[in-house]
């Protein structure tokens, strides 16, 4: 029989949230043993990875589908308010980072990108102009521009504008303080100061069963999947941050917090150019309108991204359906998340959702052709020839049942589910994913440590100033957030110099 070994905490999986909440806590309690366990080969390899995902640092500058129109014709604004105080909680983080000198070279993860909005047609050009007027006069969104100005409209964006009809009504917003961020070396950056710090890696070992000890604490079972053997671990607390694999995770703890969920996922695929000419003449994140009946992920979006210190340029991501749960996960994923708790959810979301269950695979089966067809849209006289497709991640959207929507309704953005002692908590769902990580991973230490947050405070508002306080009604403390954290990360340049 195998032995067991004991430790404070327990991170399951390496990805940009095990990576968060492991710094977070070794800075918090540095004396913690924790402990991490990874199936992959090593860290930031699935959805953090930057293939996987489209590095927006999402700040609600240039996605339209977090500003709606009420019924009155008035923008809510109130989303975007949260996840730009979101992201400003993960800016100050990584800053906090590397003037502690904890991670280097912010150029590495973090590159000064302009955020941009598209619209065609009377229509839409009133509505991000409505838009526009709502946010640039909040301090959070100080700097957006709008222009219907043709002429202008050629100068932020050169390639996009080429070729296009004189009578073609289009318009834009723009904000120089967007960014590009790089997850995947972030993520890998982050796990390479935990194992500096101590922290016990394990690569290539699969956690495949997590029960209740009966003094309370949680008891895996960890396959190393080099040797085949099995052994088992013990923790005080565990974060299941296994991306897209949290949900079964979640359902063999059997904590009746996780009864009731499914997952529903989704796939991506992004158009990567080839053409060094073209990828020349585009320097912006430009988000467009998602189709009707698209789901919110598959807004289409023409990005310029900076991976492994070279300028790439990406088309996408094209929304698809696998019923795979990671991207390196199995073709049963799907069917065995069905449990007899949660199978009257997923029947009902079944029923609710067919025609984004069609609208997916009919996204599948989409050609190549037909793919540049909505390239084109963005880039009018895009060639094939430039253009490869790459397979992105997998997101698991939660499904729950909600007073709102009713049984079985699909949830667009993240959830932490922890158990009432606070001793295991999921992280499940995807959007706005990493750029939120920080928040997020704060929320699980709220709610699982509810005792010691209140002495970690003062150590929580070093590294994040923000902490607790609303940028937006404090812009004395915003601009200075701005400003030491463009700084910090190297933002405060116009054009990227790599080293
Ligand atoms: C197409 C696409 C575009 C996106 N675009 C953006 C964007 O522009 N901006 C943004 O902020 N976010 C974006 N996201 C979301 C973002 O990528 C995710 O929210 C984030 O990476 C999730 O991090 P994670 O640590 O939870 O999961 P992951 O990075 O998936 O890590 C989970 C890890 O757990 C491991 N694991 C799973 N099960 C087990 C097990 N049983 N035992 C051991 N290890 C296990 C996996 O191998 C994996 O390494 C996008 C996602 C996708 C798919």
């Amino acid at each position: 029989m195998s032995s067991v070994t004991k430790t404070d905490v327990i991170l399951i999986g390496a990805g940009i949230m095990s990576a968060t909440l492991g710094t977070l806590l070794k800075e918090l309690m540095p004396d913690w043993n924790i402990k991490v366990f990874e199936k992959l080969e090593q860290a930031g390899e699935e959805s953090s990875n930057e293939w996987n995902n489209a590095g927006t640092g999402h700040a609600a500058l240039c996605e339209l589908n977090y500003t709606t129109e009420k019924p009155d014709g008035s923008i809510d604004i109130s989303k975007a308010i949260k996840i730009n105080e979101q992201f400003q909680v993960s800016m100050q983080f990584w800053s906090y980072l590397v003037n502690a000198k904890l991670i280097h070279n912010p150029i590495d993860f973090i590159m000064p990108l302009p955020h941009m909005s598209m619209v065609q047609g009377e229509a839409d050009t009133a509505f991000l102009r409505k838009r526009f007027e709502a946010l640039s006069s909040n301090p959070l969104f100080q700097g957006m521009e709008f222009s219907d100005d043709p002429a202008k409209l050629k100068e932020w964006i050169p390639l996009i504008m080429q070729n296009r009809p004189a009578n073609e009504v289009i318009a834009a917003t723009k904000i120089d303080t967007g960014t590009d961020v790089n997850f995947g070396a972030l993520t890998r950056m982050l796990f390479n100061h935990l194992q500096s710090k101590g922290v016990d890696i394990h690569y290539k070992h699969s956690v495949d069963n997590i029960k209740r000890s009966g003094d309370g604490s949680w008891e895996l079972k960890v396959r190393d999947l080099n040797s085949g053997t099995t052994e088992n671990h013990k923790a005080k607390f565990v974060f299941i941050g296994g991306g897209g694999g949290s949900l079964h995770l979640l359902q063999k703890t059997g904590i009746p917090e996780g009864k009731h969920i499914g997952g529903f996922p989704v796939s991506g695929i992004f158009m990567v150019c080839n053409n060094p000419e073209v990828i020349e003449q585009h320097h912006a994140k430009v988000y467009g309108k998602a189709k009707v009946g698209a789901p919110p992920m598959s807004v289409p979006h023409l990005d310029t991204r900076f991976i492994d210190n070279k300028k790439s340029l990406l088309f996408g991501p094209f929304a698809g359906f696998s019923p795979r749960f990671l991207k390196t996960g199995s073709l049963f994923d799907l069917l065995t998340s069905v449990k007899p708790n949660n199978v009257l959810t997923m029947l009902a979301a079944g029923a609710k959702e067919m025609s984004l269950t069609k609208y997916l695979i009919q996204q599948v089966m989409l050609s190549k052709e037909k793919r540049m067809e909505e390239l084109r849209e963005f880039i009018p006289n895009a060639k094939i020839e430039d253009w490869d497709l790459v397979v992105a991640g997998q997101r698991v959207q939660v499904i729950k049942d909600t007073e709102a929507g009713g049984k079985g309704t699909l949830q667009f953005g993240t959830e932490v589910i922890t158990a009432a002692d606070g001793s295991i908590a999921a992280l499940l769902g995807a959007s706005p994913g990493a750029s939120t990580a920080v928040h997020v991973m704060l929320e699980v230490i709220n709610k699982c440590f509810p005792e010691q947050v209140k002495d970690w405070e003062p150590r929580i508002k070093e590294m994040i100033p923000s902490y607790g306080k609303s940028l937006m009604e404090n812009p004395e403390l915003l601009l200075e957030v701005h400003a030491t954290t463009a700084e910090t990360l190297g933002l405060s340049k116009k054009e990227p110099v790599f080293s």
